[in-house]
């Protein structure tokens, strides 16, 4: 954790914060090993939609999503009720869009393990197309905490390490709130998000320091109030199944 508190101190600094905007920053300069979150024994909590809720994926096509880059039709794979990533055919994000929300979402690392660390069953949740619920298959696969399964990616690690093993079904349950600006642009309160892995509560209301970045420190600027949701094509078949959420306020 000390290295979060160095971080912290940095962001602080003047000087820092237009370093930061540079990429002189190496990616690993923002990943922590310690502590490791305990492992717990935890299984998916398969949810029926409530009869309020947007359904974004019920098992049968993918008419609420398009590729992320140019809006075509994704090419992800539809299967037997299950979604599964298309390795390089591109990220999907909805075609509406959202701002605080309750989100579940299940998901499942391929059953055939291949590589390691980052490589190994990545894909992540983008709330607002911007801030990132990583999903690795964290299973006995160790890599930095805070790009773990559950972590907000290079923000904060999970409490604990709830993930199944490779093949078998994981839970989200997710509540976000969107960061607030006030009409000059500046930031009147953070994104913050909660989130039960399995069942467990692995982040409890953390704000977060900006959108999502692989290097450097993640910093605010204005943007709208309700954005898409993304799932990641990480190059790695990770699926998917029973995605819905609820509009909050
Ligand atoms: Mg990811």
């Amino acid at each position: 954790m000390k290295y979060t508190y160095f971080l912290v101190g940095l962001c602080c600094l003047p000087a820092f914060q237009s370093f930061s905007q540079s990429t002189n920053i190496p990616p690993e300069a923002t990943e922590f090993y310690e502590p490791v979150p305990q492992k717990i024994a935890a299984s998916a909590v398969n949810t029926k939609a409530p009869s309020d809720a947007i359904v974004l994926f019920d098992g049968n096509n993918l008419s609420a999503w398009e590729n992320e880059k140019d809006g075509s039709k994704p090419k992800w794979k539809v299967e037997d009720g299950v979604l599964t990533v298309n390795p390089g055919t591109g990220s999907i994000k909805t075609k509406e869009s959202f701002g605080d929300m309750q989100l579940h979402l299940e998901w499942r690392s391929p059953a055939e393990v291949k590589s390691e660390g980052q490589g190994r069953g990545n894909s992540g949740v983008y709330i607002m197309n911007k801030y990132e619920v990583q999903i690795l298959d964290s299973y006995e696969n160790d890599t930095y905490t805070n790009g773990q399964a559950a972590s907000i990616y290079k923000q904060s690690p999970p409490l604990v390490n709830a993930s199944v093993p490779p093949g078998e079904w994981n839970s989200y349950d997710i509540i976000f709130i969107a960061p607030r600006f006030d009409k000059n642009g500046a930031l009147i309160s953070p994104a913050k998000l909660t989130v039960f892995h399995n069942g467990a509560l692995v982040q409890n209301n953390f704000k977060l320091r900006g959108p999502t970045v692989y290097t450097g420190i993640p910093n605010y600027t204005q943007h709208q109030e309700e954005l898409p949701l993304h799932l990641q094509d990480h190059g790695n078949p990770v699926s998917f199944r029973n995605i819905w959420l609820r509009k909050l306020n």
